[in-house]
């Protein structure tokens, strides 16, 4: 008997809110898609931009990722088209703003998702990778994100609190590699709504890189502007404007984790 082939499950995260983690989540399962990798993107925020970026409406969304949690449903039950090839989406709703008090005296809450995905990787539906996007805070959401990952792409905001906020997240995901998932890597940080016209954005990039080294993605994104319209015609920047400079950003980004990609696993 063959063991089965787990997708490989990329969390991006970071506590803060605004620091384009929907934006990358939605880009980079697209692009992931485009490259002929299926990818299924799961929407851990109950704000359900994810799922508003890639044009499911609420009314759509049937089975989410809350009734996964709940174990109402599974994974692949939760899966629904978008529309792009090889894409699918587990769509989040407001009922996941419960989640944490609902599960809360379940022993196994951090493993919900993770156990969702093993089941999963035993089907035929199961895609190649896993990308989820995480809401704005380190509770039980995001933790059974980076419990069920592989690895943690964090956006950073080229902002004055910039590594502050990251300090925090790098405490957590040591704390989940020494309690549920010790193999837990972080793939990378990418530096979001660059300006380098801008001294404080020059100043903080040049902070976060000689602090965090290797970890910094050379590709940064700059700010633009293409990137912020393209959710409200639900779709991604990449399908919606594929010249403009955002998403040539996440073209390159996407191409650098690939690169990541075949050196982690070649390590493991
Ligand atoms: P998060 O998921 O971390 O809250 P989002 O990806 O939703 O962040 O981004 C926050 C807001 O900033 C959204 O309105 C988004 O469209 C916009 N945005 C994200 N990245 C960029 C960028 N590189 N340039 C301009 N606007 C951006
Ligand atoms: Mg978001």
């Amino acid at each position: 008997m063959t063991l089965p082939v787990r997708p490989r499950v990329i969390a991006v995260a970071n506590q803060k809110g605004g620091v384009g983690k929907t934006t990358t989540a939605i880009n980079l399962a697209t692009a992931l898609a485009a490259t002929g990798q299926t990818t299924l993107l799961v929407d851990l925020d109950p704000q359900g931009n994810a799922s508003t970026g890639l044009g499911v409406d609420p009314d759509a969304r049937r089975v989410t990722t809350y009734d996964v949690l709940t174990r109402v449903n599974t994974l692949q039950e939760a899966m629904h088209e978008t529309g792009i090839p090889g894409l699918s989406l587990a769509p989040a709703t407001m009922d996941l703003l419960s989640i944490d008090i609902e599960l809360s005296a379940q022993s196994d809450r951090a493993r919900r998702l993770a156990d969702a995905i093993l089941a999963m990787s035993q089907t035929d539906a199961c895609p190649s990778y896993v990308v989820i996007d995480c809401p704005p805070s380190l509770t039980m959401l995001t933790v059974n994100a980076l419990t069920a990952a592989h690895a943690v792409l964090a956006p950073l905001q080229c902002e004055f609190f910039a590594m502050e906020g990251l300090s925090q997240l790098l405490r957590t995901i040591s704390e989940v590699r020494d309690s549920v998932n010790p193999e837990l890597a972080i793939h990378g940080i990418v530096l979001t709504m660059v300006d380098g016209r801008n001294n404080l954005s020059n100043q903080v990039e040049a902070d976060v890189r000689s602090t965090m080294g290797d970890l910094v993605y050379a590709t940064t994104i700059p700010r633009n502007v293409r990137l912020s319209e393209a959710p409200s015609y639900g779709k991604p920047a990449l399908l919606y404007d594929i010249k403009c400079a955002g998403s040539q950003a996440y073209l390159r980004l996407v191409s650098e984790l690939m690169d990541r990609e075949q050196r982690m696993m070649g390590a493991a």
